[in-house]
């Protein structure tokens, strides 16, 4: 018999995910237009939420018109199951820990992250063209932080045709940015900022203050891929009239499908099932 699974708030990406899950588990969903009645299941063997699992205390459900209070989504998991979530927090925990929940985190999945990384960085180009007038071939691209994001971002536009210019704290990861064919600069080099037409931040603490914001020059796009609490001063670039645009869950919008079978497929990898390419 098939274990009952229940995936539960999240963007498109997780209706692709309970599609491509279904054909392992019996499903149930919660949060999205085509969900399947809950009130047919009691307690699911598995509950999955979302890449992004919590908005302050709630479940992170932007397709739902009500607040669900995060604790409560354990309520329809059996004492014991399986939980699959990402960056829950330690309140979160605590609660699932006194039902005995096995706490799976997306974040630890390095397979996931790194792929989700490059959908990242296809939404970045997305974004970059929309809300620019320029290409960008020919452009020149400051990418801060070289994590799993940023070298993502910098083969990206690179591959396009951007002059890249990598900014990082560590000598490590200049050298290894150097070795891909980007310029690579110490924290965050003036010389790179002041010659950007578009600047992709990946650090997710302020890095782009009043200081590092007036050198750039009129024109320049800045997109703060980062989550919160992002990297730029927006108040003092609001002041200084730089466009600048967050982007949060951009595989969500930009490929929700690719991105809900990734964690479909981690979910599955996780349980031990093996994945029939034909499904
Ligand atoms: P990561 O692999 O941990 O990379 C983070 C980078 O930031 C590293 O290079 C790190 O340098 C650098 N860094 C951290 N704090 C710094 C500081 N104070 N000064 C200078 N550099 C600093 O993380 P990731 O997977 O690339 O993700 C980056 C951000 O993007 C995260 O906030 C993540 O949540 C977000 N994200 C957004 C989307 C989206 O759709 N917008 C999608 C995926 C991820 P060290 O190696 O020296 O620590």
């Amino acid at each position: 018999m098939k274990k009952t699974l229940l995936v539960m708030g999240g963007d498109r990406r997780m209706e692709y995910a309970a599609e491509r899950l279904a054909a392992y588990f019996d499903v149930y969903t919660y949060g999205f237009s085509a969900s399947r009645p809950i009130w047919e299941l009691k307690q699911a063997d598995i509950l999955v939420l979302p890449y992004l699992s919590l908005s302050g205390g709630y479940l992170n459900a932007p397709l739902l018109s009500q607040k669900i209070p995060a604790v409560s989504a354990l309520d329809l998991l059996k004492y014991g199951g399986v939980l699959y979530g990402g960056g829950l927090d330690e309140g979160f925990l605590s609660y699932c820990a006194e039902r005995c929940a096995t706490v799976r985190d997306f974040f630890d999945d390095e397979e996931l992250t790194l792929k989700n990384a490059l959908l990242t960085a296809e939404g970045a180009v997305e974004t970059v063209l929309r809300e620019t007038d320029f290409s960008i071939s020919g452009s020149n691209v400051s990418v801060l932080g070289f994590g799993r994001v940023g070298r993502a971002c910098a083969k990206t536009f690179s591959a396009l045709g951007a002059g890249v210019t990598v900014s990082a704290r560590s000598h490590s990861a200049r050298e290894a940015a150097r070795a891909e064919g980007y310029r690579a600069n110490d924290f965050i080099a003036h010389g790179a900022l002041k010659r950007a037409d578009v600047v992709i931040n990946t650090v997710p603490s302020l890095v782009l203050g009043a200081g590092e914001l007036s050198l750039l020059k009129k024109g320049v796009f800045v997109l703060d891929l980062a989550s919160k609490p992002y990297g730029t001063d927006f108040e003092s670039a609001k002041e200084l009239g730089i466009k600048v645009e967050t982007a949060p869950g951009l595989p969500g919008k930009t490929a929700p499908k690719t991105a809900g079978y990734l964690i479909a497929e981690s979910v599955i990898k996780s349980e031990g099932v093996c994945i029939d390419e034909q499904n």
